[in-house]
């Protein structure tokens, strides 16, 4: 038994002892978690109980975004150590399944992902995790920002699926937690500039701060009129669709650049209608995201040479003790919080 914080059903949140699995395997490691990240999903199973067919029907714990501190390896264990400071990858696939060979795991249909009915997340005190998706942070970087890897992949995916080439303008369409990671992740893949557009100026205001990113308020200016003139007419080469929004997503073929590409980062709740001859007027070259793979050793790699700042995107740091004010503060969506992080107690 240890201290977790539990969904118990939609709505209601425990911190409480839960019997949470600690066998320690001979390809595993037993981490003492330092940081995690709340996540959209998290707060969504918290305020629905569901993300489409995941369902949570038994109390689980929540949390996937996690750093830490290795505490003791299994017996097969190479290259990591008690005492290494990591972060975890959270989806664990069935590796010897046809996705994973073919180097997509992140489609595995068997992964078993932190915090995704049936399986556990992370807020509790010691987790167990194959030493294959457990990464070495560099002494600089802070257990809070490697809990912002596992958002940051997600960015660094879609700018993976967006093939972009040095130099490349792109356009963010949504400056939430992920729109954000996009923008970044684009700029440091070659993106000569990358506009964001949302609603909310103080978003906005956050993800403008950057060196290379413009942003546009589309209660102000719409987002087709204001990269036509900033691309004179021409659209961006990559359009990153990462608010999940109907009206965002049927606006997107008058973005990109005839032969440009658009990318689907966003997830909207229901079906949303796509305008089809507009994507072929163009041959617009279309892509989806789901989560990541073999993405984590290159997103540490940019975070620790400094190419990549994701301090300013962590909004609030809150005591373990404090799980459920964090969610409930997750909850309440301020425009001014992008990611609220929950420290655990220096075992
Ligand atoms: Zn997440």
């Amino acid at each position: 038994m240890a201290e977790a914080l539990v969904l118990e059903e939609k709505g209601k949140l425990s911190l409480r002892d839960f019997p949470v699995p600690d066998d320690l395997g001979a390809g595993d490691v037993r981490v003492a978690i330092r940081t995690v990240g709340v996540c959209g999903s998290d707060v969504h199973y918290y305020t629905h109980g569901k993300i489409g067919h995941f369902v949570v029907n038994e109390p689980m714990i929540l949390g996937h975004e996690a750093a830490g501190v290795v505490l003791e390896v299994g017996a097969q264990v190479e290259g990591l150590k008690a005492g290494d400071r990591v972060c975890m990858e959270p989806g664990i696939p069935d590796q010897t399944s046809r996705a994973a060979k073919l180097g997509i795991y992140n489609v595995d249909p068997s992964v078993q992902f932190w915090a995704t009915p049936p399986v556990h997340g992370c807020l509790t005190p010691e987790i167990v995790h194959p030493a294959a998706f457990t990464y070495k942070l560099p002494d600089h970087v802070t257990f809070a920002e490697g809990a912002m890897v596992e958002p940051f992949a997600i960015g660094m995916q879609s700018a993976l699926r967006a093939r972009i080439q040095p130099g490349d303008i792109a356009v963010v369409t949504g400056a939430g937690p992920i729109g954000m990671m996009t923008a970044l992740a684009a700029l440091a893949g070659g993106c000569a500039k990358v506009y964001v557009a949302d609603l909310a100026q103080p978003k906005l205001d956050i993800i403008g701060a950057y060196d290379g990113i413009e942003t546009i308020n589309i209660r102000e200016t719409p987002v087709a009129g204001a990269i036509a003139e900033a691309t004179e007419g021409w659209g961006a080469d990559v359009v990153f669709e990462c608010s999940g929004a109907a009206p965002a997503i049927l606006g997107l073929p008058a973005l990109a650049r005839p032969g440009g590409a658009v990318v689907l980062v966003g997830m909207p709740v229901e079906p949303a209608p796509m305008d089809i001859v507009g994507l072929q007027a163009k041959e617009l070259r279309l892509e989806t995201v789901f989560r990541y793979a073999n993405i984590y050793d290159r997103a540490i790699a940019l975070i620790g040479a400094g190419k990549v700042d994701l301090k300013p995107l962590i909004s609030a740091t809150l005591p373990f003790k404090d799980s459920i004010a964090a969610f409930d503060r997750a909850v309440e969506a301020r425009e001014t919080d992008v990611k609220i992080q929950i420290e655990l107690p220096d075992a």
